[in-house]
């Protein structure tokens, strides 16, 4: 058995407190939590590609900035929303709203 070339599928790895391990059944690799840091990871839920920051670590199965429902995603969406109904209003079109 060994690691595979592969994009890993980041972990907490359960039987060594500190380490994150690839999910893959038929790959070995693991490594430290400091450095999984800034290393490409697939997203646990949806499989997609995406850099491993400080805050998906924190997570036993690390999820992409899509997948995660944390604040600071939301006020990314949020902002996005409010950015969206500020242009619709200059333009004078109607702007639903939902009790914010
Ligand atoms: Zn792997
Ligand atoms: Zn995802």
């Amino acid at each position: 058995m060994s690691s595979l070339r592969h994009i890993h599928t980041y972990s907490k790895f359960k039987a060594r407190p500190g380490y994150f391990k690839c999910n893959d059944p038929g790959c070995t690799h693991f490594l430290i939590r400091e450095q999984v840091i800034g290393k490409y990871s697939r997203c646990n839920e949806c499989g997609e590609e995406f850099v491993l920051d400080y805050d998906s670590i924190s997570l036993a199965m690390p999820k992409c900035l899509s997948c995660r429902s944390s604040k600071r995603a939301k006020a990314f969406q949020l902002g996005k929303k409010l950015a969206a109904a500020a242009f619709s209003v200059g333009s004078g079109m109607e702007v639903e709203e939902d009790g914010e």
